[in-house]
């Protein structure tokens, strides 16, 4: 990305099992000119992920390569010895195809991205209603062993302190009026300017 020009675009962080997927997902699915940043990671895909669809999977020695190369506008290692990173080229890539970037990062990139983009940016932080029933929800999915949902639930308390640094915190209750408000929210963005 060229340092000079900071284009507009939209973060959404959460606590895992918050529900950011699925609110990610309507906005995508929901027509508006936005286009979700491809991630790299070191993690492996799970089920059914493809290559350059949910992630650009890579080794965690090409992910330090890159790191040096200076390709990530930010990157975290979210999850211990598992990074994720935001790639400059995935910025140009989309808003020369005339979109907006959505970055789906955790809440430290989140914070890094507002950072970079200022009033550029619109960062979403979704809320669980609590933390008991983000921990019934991550129960629920079925796609985490105990430890890693107790593992989860321990950092979305910190996570959840972070909240204040979001241009907007909505709160995923009920599903329906979630899907409603951040279509509304991310629509008046996309139309302002
Ligand atoms: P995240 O991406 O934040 O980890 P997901 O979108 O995977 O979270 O949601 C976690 C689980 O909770 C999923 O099984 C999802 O279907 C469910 N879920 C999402 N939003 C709600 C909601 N408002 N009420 C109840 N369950 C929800
Ligand atoms: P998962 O492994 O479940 O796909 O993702 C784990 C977490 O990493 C999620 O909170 C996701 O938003 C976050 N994540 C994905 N890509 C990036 C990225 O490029 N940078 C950062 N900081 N976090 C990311």
């Amino acid at each position: 990305m060229n340092s000079e020009v900071k284009p507009r675009v939209l973060i959404i962080s959460a606590p895992s099992g918050a529900g950011k997927s699925t609110l990610v997902n309507h906005l995508l699915a929901s027509g508006l000119p936005l286009q979700f940043s491809v991630s790299a990671t070191s993690r492996k895909p799970r089920g059914g992920e493809k290559d350059g669809h949910e992630y650009y999977f890579i080794s965690a020695v090409e992910f330090r390569k890159r790191v040096d190369a200076g390709e990530f506008i930010e990157w975290e290692e979210v999850y211990k010895d598992h990074f994720y990173g935001t790639l400059r080229s995935e910025i140009d890539r989309i808003t020369e195809a005339g979109k907006m970037p959505l970055f789906d990062v955790d809440v430290k990139g989140g914070i890094s991205l507002k950072n970079i983009f200022g009033d550029n940016a619109l960062a979403i932080f979704i809320m669980p209603p609590s933390v008991e029933e983000l921990k019934q929800r991550l129960i629920r999915r079925g796609t985490d062993q105990e430890d890693k949902i107790a593992m989860r639930v321990d950092k979305a308390y910190k996570e959840i302190e972070l909240a204040g640094r979001f241009d907007m915190v909505i709160v995923n209750d009920d599903l329906t009026r979630a899907c409603n408000e951040i279509l509304t929210v991310v629509s008046g963005f996309l139309n302002d300017r």
